[in-house]
């Protein structure tokens, strides 16, 4: 089946367990401020693929990966937006018994989601921020998508990572904090939470993109900061 990735590594290490094999899918329609990869954005660019040849790649590092507990992850852009193309390659790869980790913000149609999640190990799962108009300001999209794919990975009982990056001034505070910690004890597949401290390392390709950076001006959280609320996460 076709689709169209931005790119792809072979030894990814912070996407899901173990070694990764990290695909990176072309599309988003989100516009987070933090963005790193906004040239993920625009659809139907990048290198256009098949599953069966992405699955022909993966194949030579089967062996490392399965070694290290790792994987096949997939990320974006936001890889829904070309579900039937990622669950395609999620079926390929559970057929060679790997394990399966998709990155995403949640926002597609329960259709799609599902159709995905059928094939899918683990949910590494954006939250971007867990106040609805806080959500709005940071993606430009509305909260909704985020608690509607929780209920669908625990009606599937799929394993979930939640992933908050901390952007100072936006999500840097305790509230956010016991607001996912509230999350967590309602789904019981909530195995993990992982904070992400803000960078700019992507700010580069928004000026080539001829686009405005509005957290020009935000620093990196103090590791004071990322201490504090690493602390208040609850076990
Ligand atoms: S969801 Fe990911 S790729 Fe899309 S705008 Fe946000 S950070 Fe960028």
């Amino acid at each position: 089946m076709k689709g169209f990735i931005h790119s792809y590594e072979t030894c990814g290490a912070v996407d899901g367990p173990g070694v990764r094999f990290v695909v990176f899918t072309q599309g988003c329609p989100l516009r987070c401020k933090y963005c790193h990869n906004p040239d993920t954005w625009a659809p139907n660019k990048g290198q256009e693929t098949t599953s069966e040849d992405l699955i022909s790649k993966i194949e030579r590092y089967k062996v490392f990966m399965n070694n290290t507990g790792g994987g096949l992850t997939v990320s974006g852009g936001e890889p829904l937006m070309q579900a039937e193309f990622v669950a395609d390659l999620f079926k390929k790869a559970k057929e060679q018994n790997l394990h399966t980790a998709l990155d995403t913000s949640g926002v597609s149609s329960p259709d799609r989601v599902k159709s995905v999640l059928e094939h899918t190990d683990l949910l590494l799962l954006d939250v971007k921020s867990t106040d609805p108009n806080m959500y709005k300001t940071l993606t430009g999209a509305t909260i909704d998508y985020f608690h509607r794919i929780l209920d669908l990975a625990e009606e599937k009982n799929v394993e979930i990572w939640l992933r908050l990056v901390v952007v100072p001034g936006f999500t840097d505070t305790l509230d956010e904090i016991e607001k996912i910690n509230a999350i967590k004890r309602k789904y019981s597949n909530i195995s993990k939470v992982e904070l992400l401290p803000f960078h700019k390392m992507g700010e580069f390709k928004w000026a080539e993109l001829g686009l405005k950076y509005e957290l020009a001006d935000t620093m990196e959280p103090e590791l004071e900061v990322m201490n504090t609320l690493n602390n208040a996460l609850s076990e």
